[in-house]
């Protein structure tokens, strides 16, 4: 999961890692408004600096309209929504700072350079020797000595403030299970360095022991990109093909022996929609309207549940949740089967929908509703 600058900034201050004060702005909520300041556009994608996404303001009223022109905005198609508005900050020098996994040593890897701002891409490519890259070993664990080769790399003299920054860094990349860490520009100023920008991402796979942190920073999201919150695709695989039976499962291994069975019995699948090893109500909603969405034309809707560590009752809830928000008119065949299975049938039936216990008569259904039979 991607977060919005204002969300990794929220971590960093937990963390101890210094940031400016600041406040989020959005076309409703204009309150936190104020000069002279930095209004940032808060998208997910990089490069709002040179696209005009990034305004410094002396004035409230030059604050003002740059938040009117910056909420206008798309920005590498994403509309802006919300703002940050910091104190400007005196900047003396602009450095790179990143933490990363890297593929070829697989270790953690820090990235540091004294030509940060707002290109470090260009810096990689044309001039790499810029940019220091230390893998930190995973049976040793980030060294002193490690850390003091970055600051004079950058040539930052007060050694002990680097250091405690830089493990500030370290430590919240590990405890949120990040996967990019990345602060471009960190900046030096009179009173120390300070992170001006924020990026980062968590891994999906965290998930499960991070709950409270998913919840909170999709909880923000969602309310930032409205009603129609594209919700959490994270776990969703979908692909769309050509027939007239809708499938969704629970995985990558029954969607494909469904796909088998399916052709096995004459029919054809629309799509191949699987959730993921971990789902919730929300998946299995999102995952209906996803099919929903990209194939309204479909004849049957099959959905085949296996449970192992995702429950059926949570499933089934996520089915009846869809069905009461969007009627549908064409036939649902639900085999559910596993963890929570007599809870999931209760709530099934309690809504009045059919669920089937073999697979084999369920396709075969789905087939034959698909191709207009009883
Ligand atoms: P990005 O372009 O999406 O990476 O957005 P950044 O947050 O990195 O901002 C882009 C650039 O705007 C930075 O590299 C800074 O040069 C400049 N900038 C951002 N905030 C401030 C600020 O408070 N004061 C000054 N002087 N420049 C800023
Ligand atoms: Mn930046």
């Amino acid at each position: 999961m991607k977060l919005y600058e204002f969300q990794g900034k929220a971590l960093f201050r937990e963390a101890g890692i210094p940031v400016p004060k600041g406040a989020v702005v959005t076309a409703s909520n204009r309150e936190g408004l104020f000069a002279p300041s930095a209004v940032k556009a808060q998208v997910l994608s990089g490069g709002r600096g040179k696209a005009g996404g990034v305004v410094l303001a002396d004035t409230l009223d030059d604050a003002a309209k740059a938040a009117d022109s910056i909420l206008s905005m798309e920005l590498k198609g994403e509309p802006v929504k919300a703002l940050l508005v910091e104190e400007k900050a005196n900047i003396m020098a602009e450095y790179y700072l990143a933490v990363t996994f890297d593929g070829e040593s697989r270790t953690p890897l820090f990235m540091a350079s004294a030509a940060g701002g707002m290109d470090i891409e260009s810096v990689a490519e044309h001039t790499p020797e810029k940019i220091m890259k230390l893998p930190v070993d995973p049976l040793w664990g980030l060294t002193d000595y490690k850390i003091r080769a970055m600051a004079d790399f950058l040539g930052y003299e007060d050694r002990r403030e680097f250091d405690g920054f830089v493990r500030k860094v370290w430590k919240l990349f590990r405890e949120k299970d990040a996967v990019l860490v990345e602060i471009n520009p960190l900046v030096v100023t009179d009173k120390g360095l300070l992170a001006l920008d924020a990026k980062v991402e968590i891994d999906d796979d965290a998930k499960p022991r991070l709950k409270q942190l998913f919840e909170t920073m999709l909880s923000e999201q969602r309310a930032l990109a409205g009603a129609e919150a594209e919700a959490d695709h994270g776990t969703i695989t979908y692909v769309p093909l050509d027939g007239s039976v809708g499938l969704i499962s629970d995985g990558a291994g029954t969607g494909m022996l469904t796909l088998d069975l399916i052709r096995d019995m004459g029919g054809d699948a629309a799509d191949f929609c699987e959730m993921g090893g971990l789902t919730s109500p929300e998946v299995m909603y999102d995952a209906m309207k996803q099919v929903f969405a990209d194939k309204p034309d479909i004849k049957s809707l099959l959905v085949v549940l296996i449970g192992g560590f995702n429950r059926m009752d949570e499933m089934a809830e996520g089915i009846v949740r869809y069905l009461g928000d969007h009627p549908v008119s064409i036939p649902l065949v639900v085999r559910l089967c596993g963890t929570m299975e007599e809870e999931g049938k209760t709530i099934m039936k309690e809504a009045g929908l059919p669920v089937y216990d073999d697979l084999r008569t369920a396709v075969a259904d789905a087939v034959r509703f698909a191709a207009g039979g009883e």
